[in-house]
């Protein structure tokens, strides 16, 4: 069986620099809020292209405390408007919706998925007063169109770049584009962690500044606490882990690529879709989704073919239990994507064989 995601294999080419610097931590005795993670948090802000990142407990987290952040900065209030598109992972609407903001669920460009500007202008009314700007699969959304925006109607924009460690547009990275990005380090993200693992990104001072002391209970100097704040801290292990993963990360997205290049030249299959590039040194690739109106049997006959697949997701937020006020949304686009749509197996640890395998397989689906 082709694996999705062989995430030991991946690690372990790290192995050695994994153990050893794991060991550096247990040797120091210091393991929350120490040396791993400022360095860390200056290499990643570095590699962003911003000046500020604060390591936070997950991607979820980097993403609510932004948005709480400016609540307490007085940038948003309770009832705002968030646009955000609605076919995203439940997590940037959650973020939304855990600070009492309000998600408008937009329908996504046709071709990437992604927010576009057009989606975001039809959505603006006068209680808009951010974006969350999801770059999904590991594309980016359309940035320029959406900074333009903002620009001219004085909103807030929040990057969920949890997918897209590294992407960019003109050479500008996900995370330096937005006023704040969010980005998760879960283990299966184009950089993980050896657990949950993720950072706020940012050019502002005073919000990064918000964002570490709500993470840290509210609080900057110890016992005194001036915000009711969370515990959301990233850990000086994981921040060591990523440190070792991070001066890897531009090969490995280039692994990815060949893999991605190897499916679109390919897979010649007229019922299944491929993905829409913008521009393909842009795309990083975190996921290869294809399209496939009869998606359930062609994921039968891939696992029969020996090739694990997954759904990148499949049911959107509006119909989850969840959100049930939203059930009675109509978003026959993203309805669409989330019933069709598969994720074939994408890392920088394929063998070429395997990624033939696969291209083979998605050809003989009838
Ligand atoms: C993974 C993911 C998150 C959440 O990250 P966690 O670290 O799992 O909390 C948020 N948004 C998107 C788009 C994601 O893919």
């Amino acid at each position: 069986m082709i694996s999705f995601l062989d995430l030991k294999k991946l690690n372990s080419v790290y192995a050695e620099q994994l153990r050893e610097a794991c060991a550096r931590v247990i040797d120091s005795g210091w393991f929350i809020g120490g040396q791993e993670l400022a360095n860390f948090e200056r290499s990643f802000a570095e590699y962003c292209g911003v000046e500020h990142c604060v390591g936070v407990a997950n991607g979820l987290d980097a993403l609510t405390l932004t948005l709480r952040a400016w609540k307490e900065m007085g940038r948003l209030e309770e009832g705002d408007e968030v646009i955000v598109p609605a076919n995203t992972y439940i997590a940037s609407v959650l973020a939304i919706t855990e600070n009492r903001l309000k998600p408008v669920l937009v329908e996504p460009d046709p071709q990437t998925f992604n927010l576009s500007a057009e989606g975001v202008q039809a959505a603006l009314t006068d209680k808009t007063r951010a974006v969350v700007a999801v770059h999904l699969y590991g594309q980016m959304a359309d940035m320029k169109g959406i900074m333009a925006l903002a620009d001219q109607h004085d909103l807030l924009v929040l990057e969920d770049a949890a997918q897209s460690h590294g992407a960019s547009i003109d050479g500008r990275r996900a995370g330096s584009w937005g006023h704040a990005a969010g980005f998760s380090f879960y283990p299966g993200k184009n950089l993980g962690a050896l657990g949950d693992a993720g950072a706020l990104a940012t050019h502002d001072e005073a919000l990064a500044k918000m964002v570490r002391g709500l993470g840290n209970y509210g609080s900057y100097r110890k016992y005194e606490n001036e915000f009711q704040g969370v515990n959301s801290r990233l850990d000086e292990i994981q921040a060591a882990m990523l440190s070792v993963k991070l001066v890897h990360l531009d090969r490995e997205i280039v692994a990815r690529r060949k893999v991605a290049t190897a499916y679109l030249e390919g897979i010649d299959n007229p019922g299944v879709r491929l993905p829409h590039l913008n521009a393909p040194e842009q795309h990083v690739w975190h996921l290869f989704v294809v399209r496939c109106e009869r998606r359930e049997e062609l994921q039968r006959h891939l696992h029969d073919s020996g090739v694990q697949t997954l759904i990148h997701y499949p049911i959107p937020p509006h119909k989850q239990q969840a959100y049930s006020a939203f059930g009675n949304l109509s978003l026959p686009l993203t309805e669409a994507i989330h019933r069709e749509v598969l994720s074939l197996p994408i890392s920088p640890v394929m063998s070429e064989d395997e990624v033939q395998a696969v291209v083979r397989a998605v050809n003989a689906f009838a």
